[in-house]
């Protein structure tokens, strides 16, 4: 059994002529998610792909490195450890196995 209702929402207006017509509202969307940890991602709107499409780009997501894709603190760990990498204080096979690819790119 799901979790939450597959079904749209549904609401009853009265049409001009009296009549009441049912209404179906949309789903909306599943919030984003960090791409390591799975945490909900702020800063990125649940809309539909003509809701996004309206924004501009810096509405869509946060204005750092891997906004959008990772959450605040996967970066702070990842850019950490990028910068050990280069210092030669760390091996790569210290780094976290699911923060290779980021620390990679
Ligand atoms: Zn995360």
């Amino acid at each position: 059994m799901a979790a939450f209702p597959t079904k749209n929402k549904k609401t009853t207006k009265r049409s001009p002529g009296g009549k009441p017509s049912v209404k179906h509202k949309p789903n909306k969307p599943s919030a984003a998610t960090c791409g390591v940890c799975g945490s909900q991602l702020h800063g990125v709107p649940r809309r539909s792909t003509v809701g996004m499409a309206k924004l501009a780009k810096t509405e869509k997501r946060p204005e750092r490195p891997f906004g959008g894709v990772l959450c605040h603190a996967c970066v702070m760990a990842i850019v950490k450890e990028k910068a050990r990498l280069k210092a030669g204080t760390i091996t790569p096979r210290e780094v976290d196995f699911r923060h290779l690819k980021y620390v990679k790119a």
